[in-house]
């Protein structure tokens, strides 16, 4: 029987998707490298994503699991073609009130679970600016961050346990609600690892509890530098806000445009901040960042008026990246981080590559925790612009390792950052992570060809060779 004869058996022919043009849709995630998915299947729980497993590694081919397709690494694109396997009808919520947690199918849509946890007076703290589409199965695979991670933490600090698809389609539960788990952190092993040790079902998430009082402010600022240096005084002056996000002049107006969410067009940057808690030590946060952002220049310091103004002016943020599409038909996102200390150079850099390359360049970024997301608006059918864009971008983490940041602030590696990994990695660190891959995935077929560059262990898909380590070196 073939692979597509047998996904049809134990899935159903209506959970097989096989037609060309829906093959094409599910070949790309939001990045610009497109793959080939040979088959897409819809599981509906993680017994059906078990006997996928199976098939797959019974007939060696890959399997590349997918949420919403919002990453922005080509994580979830079929570069190797394969089974494209698709979490979203897996969407049941359970919430446990007594343990304020929840397990969450891997297809539960971010915003979602926050609405149903609402009620309850509870949410999930990690708020990827994608929340509307993005899902939980996407989330912890890339470990995703968010405007709110600063004080609360990315993904990774509220994921409490894990069901799981490993290799041979055995079905896992790591961790728990347990507040102490003892022996390995299996679970930690698996948030983050970009589907390439195996397939999320559910999650067991932590739930905070909804914020007694809030102030959202919205500072303009005569530079980038004066905003950028207000950020670091504000972290320095002992205070972790709940959000500080940087939006310089052209994505103020390319938002604007678009929303008219009433941010100020004529600021060279705004800053967005957000102070939640009891009321008095709201007040008082809010007061200080007012007070650092003047000192710095600000030129105008406003407090949202309620909760249709914060709204709207989250909903101006978090809508920046789709403005874009008025500028130019496609846009190449940078994800990169350095220390808050080193922001103020690092986007004088960024600006100066830009400028260089003659590149429309627009940024939008978490700023409290030094997550820059520098953006080119351009056309890639364009050879010669194309060729620009990704040479700027490498200067642009070249820039960030060198001020001390990592290839990844929050979008992780995929195929994006796969060959620099070797700028931060050395030989045996990567043949460390490819032994990993090895002992958890022996047939290869979780989502091959990402996050590690080739030959980190000489493990391609389809054998495993090994390569020789240096002198001394104990395998
Ligand atoms: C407009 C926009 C704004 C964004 N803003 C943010 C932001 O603020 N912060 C941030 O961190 N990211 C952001 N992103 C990136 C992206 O939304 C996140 O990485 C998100 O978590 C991906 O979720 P998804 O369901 O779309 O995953 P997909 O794109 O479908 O997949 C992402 C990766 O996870 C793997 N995967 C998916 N589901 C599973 C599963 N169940 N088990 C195992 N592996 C799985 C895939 O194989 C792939 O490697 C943004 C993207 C866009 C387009």
């Amino acid at each position: 029987m073939s692979y597509l004869e047998a996904l049809r058996g134990a899935l159903g022919e209506a959970n097989v998707l096989e037609e060309p043009v829906e093959l094409h849709l599910f070949s790309k995630d939001a990045s610009l490298l497109r793959g080939q998915a040979n088959v897409v299947v819809f599981p509906q729980d993680a017994d059906q994503v078990s006997e996928v497993v199976k098939i797959a590694e019974a007939h060696k081919v890959p399997i590349v699991a997918r949420g919403a397709g919002t990453g922005l690494t080509a994580g979830a694109s079929p570069t190797e073609g394969g089974i494209v396997v698709v979490t979203t009808a897996i969407d049941s919520i359970e919430i446990d009130l007594e343990n304020r947690s929840a397990w969450v199918g891997a297809g539960v849509i971010n915003l979602d679970l926050s609405a149903a946890a609402a009620p309850h007076g509870l949410h999930f703290a990690p708020d990827p600016s994608s929340q509307s589409a993005c899902t939980i199965g996407g989330n912890v695979a890339n470990n995703s961050g968010g405007p709110h991670c600063l004080a609360e933490g990315s993904t990774t600090s509220h994921v409490l346990g894990l069901e799981v698809v490993l290799a041979g389609g055995e079905i896992v539960r790591l961790g728990g609600n347990a507040p102490d788990p003892i022996g390995l952190d299996l679970k930690g092993l698996i948030v983050g690892s970009e589907g390439t040790l195996g397939i999320v079902t559910k999650a067991l998430v932590r739930l905070l509890p909804l914020d007694p009082d809030v102030r959202t402010m919205l500072l303009a600022f005569p530079t980038v530098e004066s905003a950028a240096t207000t950020v670091s005084q504000v972290i320095s002056a002992g205070m972790v806000p709940a959000a500080l996000e940087l939006m310089d002049q052209r994505m103020v107006q390319a938002v604007e445009n678009w929303l008219q969410a009433g941010l100020p067009v004529d600021a060279a940057a705004v800053l967005l901040a957000e102070v939640v808690g009891e009321t008095e030590g709201v007040e008082a946060e809010a007061e200080i960042i007012a007070d650092l952002g003047r000192a710095n220049g600000a030129t105008s310091v406003e407090v949202a008026r309620d909760e249709t103004h914060r709204a709207t002016l989250w909903k101006g943020r978090k809508s920046a990246f789709g403005a874009i599409a008025q500028l130019a038909p496609d846009y190449y996102l940078h994800d990169a981080v350095v220390p808050r200390t080193r922001l103020v150079e690092t986007m004088s850099a960024v600006y100066e590559i830009a400028d260089r390359y003659d590149l429309t360049m627009l940024n939008v970024f978490h700023a409290g925790d030094g997550n820059l997301h520098p953006l080119v608006a351009f056309d890639a059918s364009d050879p010669e612009t194309n060729r620009k864009v990704h040479e700027a971008g490498d200067e642009i983490v070249a820039i960030c390792l060198k001020n001390g940041g990592a290839l990844s602030g929050e979008h992780g590696i995929g195929i994006e950052k796969r060959d620099m990994m070797r700028t931060t990695f050395t030989e045996l660190d990567l043949d460390a992570q490819a032994r990993l891959k090895e002992a958890v995935d022996p047939s290869g077929v979780f989502n091959p060809s990402k996050v590690l560059p080739a030959g980190s262990r000489c493990f391609d898909f389809g054998g495993v060779r090994r390569k020789e380590l240096p002198e001394g070196v104990w395998v």
